[in-house]
């Protein structure tokens, strides 16, 4: 097969080419090997015609089992071989990019049944890869330095050979480490506070090898939301630097699960600031020849850092339901601020005539330049912040500081948006009620296209939802009894999705205790790598799975998963993002509170039915459903059609 897979007639329209020959692809080639023919799919293909043939974005609502991932993949590759430029598919998180390439996945797929050879590379995030110089600090350190030293062990040959480098390979990928806990990786991989500009590893560097790798892609490039953000955020300053951009040039972008691409998008452009970043950054301008006066300006601004940010830790309070820390700015930090900022201003004045005496290196003194800018730009933002959120986060390595914008729809606009290029949102859950307007207005788009095709399904069949009506106003303990007795009666197979981390983990203190679910086996998220835990859940029939980001996105299809346990509604929590949407809006509860909590839902529900053989229960535990007539009726329009909620469980006691 050459460029095209199908004989392109120069003289016709190329988009109108491509959508005759999915058309082909649905009605006759993939029903004579096997596959059953779905309207839905057939109706989606069309409608993304227009989008690229006009180079649009489009908000693409299909439910589950209509096969839009395959449409839009086939698009995608057509449009990449026509424009000589790969396709970005964004999907929202690191496991789901997996899910595209394995064994039996879509791309395989498309290549076994059309015959057709697909160039599709993985561009992972970086903190998906472990990190050689901190791998050097976690075998020498405190916690589980034998495990760090065999993981060094294995390291290719080729990282400790000073030789050129003949063959070598990408390596040092998370999901090569099944066996770290989320905390034990996070001492060994990558992180935002790694200089990889100035690291004399990086040429052996399984980050920077995978790198070099997905650029060479021709047809497609797999990556995160987060990575794509990070990408277009970077975009700018990796250029002045003489860096080459994240993702090569490319001729469109699918973000699977669009409706989550606000959030990455603020996750990206933020600044964040950590007193252990600061101060092993500017200690490095002492390894130079330096003038006294600036190595005790380094000092003073190492304990004026450390000050700041103590006193920032007794202004944090934390949030309930939320990783983030509100902020209450007060006189004392303010003043901290100030000091700061100044002996910033002095070590900047400092380095200009550092600089003129050429005793540091110029790379290392352009880092720090840069650092200190951006700093100082974040402080002053951090001080006049009406427009800009800040909040604060602790990890095993303190307290950042994180300085968001309060809208990212500019920075959408002009850097993505602004491209003249076909943009697909694919999800299931795009609107609310019928409207896309939550959505784009998040995202500041003005003109789109979009549709929406329901699933397939016989939902009406194969899906009982019950929402108990408690007695005791839905108490903890009543909640562990409902969720015993659906599991008895389910034998495990079911997914528990939590809002937040703490009733993760106040429900992880209790099951134990029951001795009905002793013979059950329970997969936390977080004791293992994200991946394999959903791949234990899947082989282990019987299993449960309990996990607070696997709303959306896991795909298991068959009896692992008969039972969606939603443990309370997901409303978003009242942190300093949610907050200053909610201050944006006339009507905060119903614009926002209510359509994320709805969108969320309509997620976690859409995890039971993969496939038409599937059926189950959904068990929503939040009795103020039925104390809330608004509140029941907004739930009720978001079932699928012939779905009616119970309050009583038909369960077994
Ligand atoms: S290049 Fe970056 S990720 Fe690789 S070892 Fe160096 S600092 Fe770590």
């Amino acid at each position: 097969m050459g460029r095209y897979p199908f004989a392109y007639d120069r003289g016709q329209p190329y988009m109108k080419q491509v959508s005759d020959w999915i058309a082909d692809i649905f009605y006759d080639i993939l029903p004579e090997a096997g596959f059953e023919i779905r309207d839905e799919q057939i109706y989606m293909a069309f409608q993304l015609e227009r989008a690229y043939a006009d180079k649009m974005t489009i908000f693409a609502e299909a439910g589950v089992g209509t096969g839009k991932t395959l449409v839009y993949l086939l698009y995608a590759i057509c449009y990449a071989r026509y424009r000589n430029k790969p396709a970005i598919i964004a999907c929202a998180d690191e496991s789901l990019i997996e899910q595209l390439v394995k064994p039996g996945g879509d791309i395989d797929k498309i290549a076994r049944h059309l015959n057709m050879e697909i160039d599709a590379r993985l561009a992972k995030s970086p903190d998906q890869y472990a990190c050689l110089m901190k791998l050097d600090e976690a075998r020498f350190g405190h916690d589980d330095m034998e495990l760090y030293r065999d993981i060094y062990a294995e390291l290719p040959d080729f990282v400790h050979s000073r030789e050129a480098l003949q063959t070598f390979y990408a390596y040092g990928d998370r999901k090569n480490y099944p066996h770290l806990n989320d905390e034990q990786w996070q001492r060994m991989n990558w992180d935002a506070y790694q200089d990889c500009f100035v690291c004399d590893k990086r040429h052996r560097c399984g980050q920077t090898l995978s790198r070099e790798a997905y650029r060479r892609s021709a047809d497609l490039i797999i990556c995160s939301h987060d990575f794509y953000m990070e990408h277009v955020w970077t975009y700018d300053s990796r250029k002045r630097e003489g860096q080459l951009p994240l993702l090569p040039e490319h001729c469109t972008v699918v973000f699977d699960e669009g409706h989550l691409m606000e959030s990455a998008a603020q996750k990206a452009l933020t600044y964040k600031l950590k007193h252990i970043v600061f101060e092993e950054l500017i200690v490095r301008l002492l390894k130079g020849e330096v003038r006294e006066t600036l190595a005790v300006c380094i000092d003073r601004a190492i304990d004026q850092s450390e000050r700041m940010f103590a006193v920032l830790e007794g202004c944090c309070q934390p949030i309930p339901g939320s990783e983030r820390k509100q902020i209450v700015m007060n006189d004392a930090l303010l003043q901290e601020i100030h000091l700061l900022c100044d002996i910033l201003s002095e070590i900047e004045e400092e380095l200009v005539f550092e600089g003129e005496m050429f005793t540091l290196n110029d790379y290392q003194l352009k880092i720090v330049e840069e650092h200190l800018e951006m700093m100082q730009k974040a402080l002053a933002l951090f001080r006049n912040k009406h427009s800009f959120i800040c909040w604060a986060t602790e990890s095993i390595t303190g307290l950042s500081l994180v300085i968001m914008p309060r809208t990212v729809k500019e920075v959408l606009k002009e850097h993505v948006f602004s491209a003249k290029m076909p943009i697909v949102f694919s999800s299931a859950t795009l609107s609310v009620e019928g409207s896309f307007d939550y959505v784009a207005n998040s995202l500041g788009l003005e003109e789109y296209l979009s549709f929406s095709v329901e699933s397939p399904y016989d939902y009406a069949e194969r899906m009982e939802v019950i929402v108990p009506a408690w007695e005791q106003g839905g108490s903890f303990q009543e909640k562990m009894n409902a969720a015993v007795q659906l599991l008895q009666k389910t034998e495990g197979r079911a997914l528990i999705l939590f809002p937040t981390h703490q009733e993760l983990h106040a429900f992880k203190g209790q099951i134990s205790n029951e001795a009905a679910c002793a013979n059950l086996r329970f997969i936390y998220e977080g004791d293992q790598e994200i991946t394999h835990a959903i791949a234990a859940f899947q082989e282990d029939e019987h299993s449960v799975l309990a996990a607070v980001s696997l709303w959306e996105g896991l795909d298991i299809p068959g009896p692992s998963l008969s039972n969606v346990i939603v443990w309370s509604l997901p409303f978003p929590p009242h942190d300093p993002v949610f907050n200053a949407k909610r201050e944006a809006s006339n009507a905060p509860y119903e614009e926002v509170d209510i359509p994320y909590m709805l969108l969320r839902l309509r997620q976690g529900m859409g995890r039971l039915i993969r496939t038409r053989e599937d059926s189950g229960i959904i068990a929503i535990f939040a009795g103020e459903i039925h104390a809330n007539a608004e509140l029941r009726g907004h739930i009720e329009r978001i079932l699928p059609s012939g779905v009616e909620m119970k309050s009583e469980a038909r369960v077994d006691s």
